[in-house]
C-alpha cells in the first residue's frame, strides 16, 4: 500500500505495526530482518527515495520496506554540543 499520513501499516507475518508520520509515493512492504535486526519500537524509519516516514508502534521480527528497499533508521535529532 502507498504510505498515507496517519495510516497504520501492519505486518501480520512479522507481528510489527507502524504509523505513517510522513506520506510518500512508494509502496510499503516488509521483509525479514537482516543483520541489523528487526525494527524497534518507538523508532522512526525513512525511505531514502520518497521520504515516507514510519514510526514503529509495535516491534516484530521484520523490517519495513518502501518500493522493496529497506527503510533506514531515522536518527533522532540531537542538539549540537556546546563544547
Ligand atoms: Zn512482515
Ligand atoms: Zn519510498
Amino acid at each position: 500500500m502507498p504510505s498515507v499520513m496517519g495510516k497504520r501499516f501492519e505486518c501480520s507475518d512479522h507481528g510489527a505495526q507502524y504509523m505513517v508520520t510522513k506520506a510518500g509515493a512508494g509502496d510499503l512492504s516488509c521483509t525479514d530482518a537482516g543483520q541489523d535486526g528487526p525494527n524497534q519500537l518507538g523508532k522512526r524509519y525513512q525511505c531514502a527515495t520518497c521520504e515516507a516516514t514510519l514510526l514503529c508502534t509495535k516491534a516484530g521480527t521484520g523490517i519495513v520496506c518502501c518500493d522493496g528497499a529497506p527503510m533506514a533508521l531515522l536518527a533522532a535529532k540531537t542538539l549540537p554540543s556546546s563544547d
